[in-house]
């Protein structure tokens, strides 16, 4: 409860990139008691939610029931009387054909305090993603946001098409495809041009956004055989014709290209976040899951004995994040490995070990354990402590060769890597992938075992590197790149050469 009482925040939550959401509207989101949203808002608006935060969906789908716009209003004066801090999340700008003037002049008259947080509306944001500058100064000196789909319920048309057809500027209609023939020809018919450029975009600033150009005499007919559905804006202007030299999306070097991430949810946001950024839709379809061990008898005991090893061999950042939350556990810190020497099988793993504080000695050139039995190669490890933390279920290359040497050496689990449940809804998304990415053989071994054969086979497989690959042969498929530098930007690097060649 905030202390003015209850607050109703009609809030824009922009055209549909989630990057396009503003930083007061997910202030507002992560602390509502109550939020009603709307059907297009961006994928994942509501994660930061609270928990406990009530969402409640009243959005309205073309010839789907929904819930009445007066009663949505009483739901809203309800929750504000009620002391709650609500968030009404619209698309776009709540302002700009959002109903959110009928909200704000309901909840007025109810005596419940609101207030607006405008979004980027589609109007701009679909049309700039589209590569069309809604004014130039050459073309356009002003802008019309036009709604091409009046209320039904409205007795008589409020568009002037004589003033829209003489408008000095470029023509935004929102709601505009299913009556783009008739709303075209009612321009042309009041002197438009039937040669001036137009352009439709559908779901703009989405993974699928798709543009059409043709001129105002052809767009109806553009749209409909090219099948544009909504939603979707129509553009009429001389801007339209800019669009060949702006576009920027679709040059993007992923555009188009879906790309499934198989890595732990938990890590996977790094690798998902940059394949968007450079264009990609991205499916994730975790095979794995990390499980901590540090409860273990023997992580616990390890953890307590920490100062007594001389050297210590970290082989994941999943592996350094476990094994300090199993020293705070043991009421130590960094320090503990103040005398030892530490070694880390790759930069990610030495940079998880840099946050805390530790430099580490040895890092390999390649990130597989064999270069790390070779960088090691320089310490002396006979008859010293050795201890090799790691996950339950890696190769025993390193102990090994360690023991080989005379290393006293101790292996602990720090986590162990199960099997994921696949999302239905991933599976499906993943089916029309055109590369499948792969950072582990454990991702490749559970993924496979849980697909079977819905495991999409015209994906290119890339992996991180030849262990990772081994694995993939080993079950019968292709790999068709394999990263050079064997961590996930090298990864990326060798997805996207693989895209720019093909
Ligand atoms: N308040 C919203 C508009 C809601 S009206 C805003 O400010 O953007 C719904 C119409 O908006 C759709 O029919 C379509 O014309 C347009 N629209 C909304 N999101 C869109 C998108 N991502 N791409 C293209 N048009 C979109």
């Amino acid at each position: 409860m905030s202390a003015r009482g209850g607050v109703v925040y009609l809030v824009g939550a922009g055209p549909g990139d989630p990057g396009l959401m503003t930083k007061r509207s997910l202030d507002l989101i992560a602390s509502a008691d109550a939020i009603y949203y709307d059907r297009l808002i961006p994928t994942g608006a509501l994660d930061g939610a609270r928990e406990d935060a009530e969402l409640i969906y009243v959005g309205k789908q073309p010839g789907v029931p929904s819930v009445p716009q007066a009663e949505i209003g009483e739901r809203l004066v309800e929750a504000g009387k009620a002391g709650k801090s609500v968030v009404r999340l619209k698309g776009g700008d709540p302002f700009v054909f959002g109903r959110g003037g009928e909200e704000g002049e309901n909840l007025r008259e109810a005596g419940v305090e609101f207030e607006v947080v405008p979004g980027v509306t589609a109007g701009v944001a679909a049309t700039a993603y589209a590569g069309i500058p809604v004014t130039h100064r050459d073309d356009a000196s002003a802008v019309a946001f036009v709604t091409g789909h009046e209320d039904p319920e409205k007795a008589e048309t409020a568009l002037d098409w004589d003033a829209l057809a003489a408008f000095p500027g470029t023509l935004v209609f929102y709601m505009g495809v299913k009556r783009l023939g008739e709303n075209a020809a009612a321009l042309m018919a009041s002197g438009r041009a039937a040669d001036e450029p137009a352009a439709a975009i559908e779901r703009g600033t989405w993974p699928g956004q798709r543009t059409v150009t043709a001129t105002l005499g052809t767009i109806a007919e553009t749209v409909e055989r090219e099948a544009i559905k909504a939603p979707a804006l129509i553009v009429v202007g001389d801007v339209a014709g800019r669009r060949e030299a702006l576009h920027w999306l679709e040059r993007r070097p992923l555009h188009g290209r879906t790309v499934v991430v198989t890595r732990a949810r938990a890590q996977a946001s790094g690798l998902a976040k940059t394949l968007r950024g450079l264009g990609a839709s991205v499916v994730e379809l975790p095979a794995i899951r990390i499980e901590s061990r540090i409860g273990d008898d023997e992580v616990r005991a390890a953890a307590s004995a920490i100062r007594d090893y001389d050297l210590v061999c970290l082989t994941s950042p999943n592996g350094v994040k476990l094994l300090f939350e199993a020293l705070t556990a043991a009421g130590r810190d960094a320090r503990a490995l103040a005398d030892a020497t530490v070694a880390a099988i790759g930069p990610g793993t030495a940079r998880a070990l840099a946050a805390h504080g530790i430099a580490a000695d040895v890092i390999p050139e390649r990130f597989v354990a064999e270069a790390l039995v070779e960088a090691l190669a320089d310490v002396d490890v006979e008859g010293k402590k050795v201890l090799v933390a790691r996950a339950a279920e890696a190769r025993d290359v390193l102990p090994d060769a360690l023991r080989e040497r005379g290393g006293e050496v101790d292996v602990v689990a720090l986590y162990e890597t199960v099997r994921e449940a696949p999302d239905e809804k991933a599976v499906a998304a993943a089916q029309d992938a055109e590369y499948v990415t792969f950072t582990s053989s454990s991702t490749v071994t559970n993924l496979l075992e849980a697909l079977g054969d819905r495991f999409p086979s015209q994906a290119l497989i890339v992996s991180i590197g030849p262990i990772t690959s081994a694995t993939v042969r080993e079950n019968g498929l292709e790999v068709a790149v394999e990263a050079e530098r064997h961590d996930v930007d090298g990864l990326l690097e060798a997805l996207l050469a693989d895209a720019a060649a093909s």
